[in-house]
């Protein structure tokens, strides 16, 4: 059955003209129909440079909306409207233009995860990958940063020289795993490798052995020597690893199909099982068939020329300090 909807989709794929874009929290049947896989802001970037017109965006709103601002000319679609984020959304517009207003020489550095609106008032946008870089390549000292303040503290001790001021708002999925947690997960894996997100608590992010993005942990495991992890992000990632450990496996062309007994393939752990975002879970094979099959009806993000040539400022100046 899943086979047959996957069928479907790519079908309409190409009739439509459509790319499929699939954040790395998308479950495994969603990111095998998709013509990529990765963190928001590289979807984004993927988005700009594909030749389809139409981008079916499966993640949640920040990351539809952060497509459409750098492609303004494509139809980008939200497969399931409800897919939002409360990090991104919590933060109040007015609150943001009164800390500017309050003090203006303080430059707004903005996780990409906000929205288009909040995009408007910030000096910089950052990933969670590149905060640090775009952080210390900043001309200016004094800082506020937004919406995370477990990320922000993490770039803060990265980044004595700066004067930075966190925002309150996390991400309630990676802030729920607490020092219990990870003890826990390392009592029961004591020889795995502990990978963990910096939207994470900050006493756990300075235990970890690894501080990454999500890419940036799919990638340390990969290249590891180590074979075990404990993978301190959203849980799908633990399958996205465990899979492709899998197809690793099943390619190395010296291990016969009844002698792997040699080969000791890697194991992925998750740090806790709380780390599970059920933003990202709404998007579901039917909503990306029923998005293709009419796109005149389904959910479309909109936004004016005036509100992208604002919101676009920030991640311009992020790409310029990031070279
Ligand atoms: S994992 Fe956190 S930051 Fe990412 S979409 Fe879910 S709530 Fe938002």
């Amino acid at each position: 059955m899943i086979k047959e909807i996957q069928e479907q989709i790519l079908k309409l794929k190409k009739e439509t003209n459509s790319a499929i874009l699939a954040h790395s929290y998308q479950s495994e049947q969603i990111c095998e129909i998709a013509d990529y896989c990765g963190d928001s802001f590289a979807l984004s970037q993927w988005a700009k440079n594909t030749p389809q017109e139409n981008i079916i965006l499966c993640g949640v709103k920040f990351m539809a909306e952060t497509a459409k601002i750098l492609s303004p000319k494509k139809r980008v679609f939200l497969p399931n409207k409800n897919a939002g984020c409360p990090m991104a959304e919590a933060l109040d517009y007015d609150l943001v233009k009164h800390l500017k207003k309050a003090e203006p020489d303080r430059k707004i550095v903005a996780y990409i995860n906000t929205t288009a609106k909040l995009k408007e008032l910030a000096d910089v946008c950052v990933t969670s990958s590149a905060a640090v870089k775009i952080v210390k390549a900043m001309p200016d000292e004094k800082l506020y940063f937004l919406p995370d303040s477990n990320l922000g503290d993490y770039v803060k001790k990265q980044c004595p020289e700066k004067d930075i001021k966190l925002i309150q708002g996390g991400c309630p999925v990676h802030a729920s795993v607490t020092l219990d947690d990870f003890n826990k997960a390392k009592a029961e894996h004591p020889n795995a490798l502990v990978l963990i997100h910096p939207e994470c608590n900050p006493k756990l992010v300075e235990l970890a052995d690894y501080v990454g993005s999500t890419s940036g942990i799919m990638d340390y495991a990969i290249a590891s020597s180590s074979k075990e992890f404990i993978i301190g992000t959203e849980i799908s990632i633990v399958e996205h690893l465990q899979f492709k450990e899998m197809d690793i496996f099943n390619s190395q062309s010296n291990i016969k199909n009844n002698d792997k007994s040699g080969y000791g393939p890697k194991k992925y752990y998750a740090l806790s099982k709380k780390i599970t975002c059920p933003n990202m879970k709404l998007t579901t094979l039917v909503d990306v068939f029923n998005t293709l099959n009419d796109l005149d009806n389904a959910f479309e993000i909109n936004i004016s020329e005036e509100e992208i040539e604002k919101s676009e400022k920030c991640i311009l100046k992020m790409l310029e300090l990031g070279k």
